[in-house]
């Protein structure tokens, strides 16, 4: 973790080190998300992150949602984080016979092993969009080199291709799907996104249909965030934290929209800017290209 401000932390996590304790020294159980104060004080917010936080030292690496924190707006004082966040669509041997883009978005299967290989070689830990989240609020550590994996579209080779070879590297990613097709021709089923989420994968909204969501109705732009969000609850148990704006459109009317229906962030199709508590629904990530040679692939998380 290499916050901008990390002394300016230290007071605040040390009294919440003192409050956790004195709480768990009392026998008391913690507050859930219910139990916050509900009218947008820190203190109320800092409750549940706080629940969080020692639910995560308890039970080693956090790598869950927990709606306690991730149902929070960030804190006043949370601090910019540098993670990588990589882009991908799909992984394959062959680009997926649909659409003109679907070339430019496959990335071959033995490229990405050796970008994979890379960062294993190089050090590299992969966290979830929700560590990064606790991270900006000073409530994790990530670690030295944290980098986020992220995958658009929801495509069978996600499962067929990407999960395999992620897990035998030890590693996690997001994966943002498009829940009207979930299940269609070429695409991944509800129970493959069981099996991925229990294996530590996050399953996150990429909308229902995927349409240009600055064209849509108020009704329509409703329906794409929360009904997909929705659905994915209904096999991971957990509320959405991050949504993924369909072909990266979005303005301030979708971003009102995706706050009001719970998520604490949004990801683009933009690049570049670090992570930061004043951009969290515009994040930027890093278009991972095709036949990239790998002195491009390292700077691009170096
Ligand atoms: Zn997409």
């Amino acid at each position: 973790m290499r916050p901008a401000a990390r002394t300016s932390r230290l007071p605040a996590l040390a009294a919440l080190l003192f409050v956790v304790c004195v709480i768990a020294g009392a026998g008391l159980a913690l507050p859930g998300p219910s139990a916050s104060s509900g009218d947008g004080s820190s203190s109320g917010m800092s409750a549940g992150l706080a629940a969080v936080f020692t639910a995560g030292q308890q039970g080693g690496r956090y790598s869950r949602a927990e709606p306690a924190a991730l149902s929070q707006p960030l804190p006043e004082d949370a601090v910019p984080v540098e993670v990588p966040v990589l882009m991908y669509h799909y992984v394959d041997a062959e680009p997926p016979p649909k659409g003109p883009y679907a070339d430019g978005l496959t990335v071959r299967t033995p490229d990405f092993v050796e970008e994979l290989d890379y960062l294993t070689a190089h050090g590299y830990e992969t966290v979830s969009l929700a560590d990064a989240y606790l991270a900006m609020a000073g409530l994790r550590d990530l670690p030295a080199k944290p980098v986020v994996l992220t995958f658009d579209d929801g495509g069978l080779d996600n499962y067929e291709v990407a999960f395999p070879l992620l897990k035998q590297h030890g590693f996690t990613a997001t994966f943002f799907v498009i829940t009207e097709t979930v299940g269609s021709q070429g695409q991944m089923s509800w129970d493959h996104l069981r099996e991925m989420f229990a294996a530590g994968m996050s399953i996150q909204s990429h909308s229902v249909s995927h349409p240009d969501l600055t064209g849509v109705s108020d009704e329509r732009l409703r329906s794409e965030v929360s009904d997909s969000r929705g659905a994915i609850a209904e096999i991971t148990g957990e509320p959405g934290y991050v949504f993924c704006y369909p072909a990266g459109s979005y303005d301030p009317r979708v971003v009102a929209a995706v706050r009001a229906a719970g998520y604490v962030m949004a990801v683009t199709t933009d690049k570049g800017a670090p992570l930061s508590p004043d951009s969290v629904f515009e994040i930027t990530r890093t278009r991972v290209q095709p036949f990239l040679p790998m002195s491009s692939f390292a700077r691009l998380v170096d």
